[in-house]
């Protein structure tokens, strides 16, 4: 399918080199996630964007090719999965479809709300429930399973997790762990916790570029099917799903500025990176560690902002 939205950027590529040089002087002002204490060796200052249509016609920016976590990312991913394991009825009886307006590693409504349903699938808790959920009979074939699932998104097989960062995290995660055992507790969480985090902290540890986040922005873009092979890669129906939770949830406690400033679906993680799409037109990777205070990539916000506005880009 054409898309004259792509043509147009892609006939003004200045304009995004320019903003990519502004949006790197905003990355002094942010500060790489320390709490795993792996993510700190990032960059700050580095900056990359590229942008990939239905046609496979590539815009590729600054620092697009260093590899980088999916952190936060992969939630969507394993959202999907999850949704294609079980279906729709079965993955909303065990995480709610609410943004919390707390952040993402909150425990108090769990506690406030019984029975401690996990709000919605991107928040840690409810992502949690969403790994345990994914079809597997051990850890490793459950973990086999996304990672395969992430090579064909990304549409190559050199795909695999950063073992500091996911033993990092392993390491630090005490508030996860809290959560976890708070839900196997209430009992939305069945199984072996260790087992289940120990995937999900291996599914945030998969490394990939902005190359396959916006590959991976194109089929979402493009409900599911690769537009090159025709292959249906996830079904209509779950890629709307993700979007919405990626428009009403995917940014943190910034998710409803984010809808009014830059205004399509996409989803942060604490690596930096930021997975977007236009619907039916281009998939979208940024990637700078720098965070805000919200723990989006600062100067990513910065570079998605003028992007949307020059280009108008809002799907409101
Ligand atoms: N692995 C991270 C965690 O669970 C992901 C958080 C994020 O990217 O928002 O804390």
């Amino acid at each position: 399918m054409h898309s004259p939205l792509f043509e147009q950027i892609y006939a003004e590529c200045s304009k995004l080199e320019q903003y990519l040089e502004e949006a790197r002087q905003f990355c002094d002002l942010g500060k790489v996630a320390d709490y795993i204490p792996e993510l700190t060796h990032a960059n700050c200052s580095m900056i990359g964007l590229s942008l990939l249509d239905t046609n496979n016609k590539n815009i590729q920016l600054g620092e697009y090719s260093i590899p980088f976590t999916l952190q936060s990312i992969s939630k969507v991913l394993t959202l999907i999965l999850a949704l294609m394991d079980h279906g729709e009825d079965v993955v909303f009886e065990y995480v709610g479809m609410e943004p919390t307006g707390d952040v993402y590693n909150s425990m108090l409504k769990l506690e406030l709300v019984p029975p401690g349903k996990p709000f919605n699938p991107l928040i840690n808790a409810g992502a949690i429930v969403i790994t345990s959920l994914i079809k597997g009979d051990t850890p490793a074939l459950k973990y086999e399973r996304i990672s395969n699932f992430v090579k064909e998104l990304c549409g190559r097989t050199n795909i695999s997790y950063n073992e500091k960062v996911y033993a990092s995290e392993k390491l630090t995660a005490d508030r996860n762990r809290s959560l976890a055992y708070f839900l196997k507790d209430v009992g939305v969480l069945k199984g072996n916790v260790d087992e289940h985090l120990d995937v999900y902290f291996k599914q945030c540890a998969i490394e990939v570029t902005c190359h396959d986040l916006s590959r991976i922005g194109m089929l979402l873009a493009n409900q599911g099917v690769d537009p090159i092979t025709k292959k249906e890669i996830f079904p209509a129906r779950y890629a709307q799903i993700a979007s919405t939770f990626m428009v009403t949830c995917g940014m943190y406690n910034e998710s409803g500025e984010f809808a009014i400033q830059v205004g399509f679906p996409a989803k942060s993680g604490v690596s930096g990176g930021i997975i977007g799409f236009v619907p039916h037109q281009f998939g979208i990777g940024v990637i700078g560690p720098a965070l805000n205070d919200k723990g989006n990539s600062i100067g990513g916000l910065h570079l998605l902002k003028q992007i949307s506005k020059q280009f108008k880009l809002s799907i409101f």
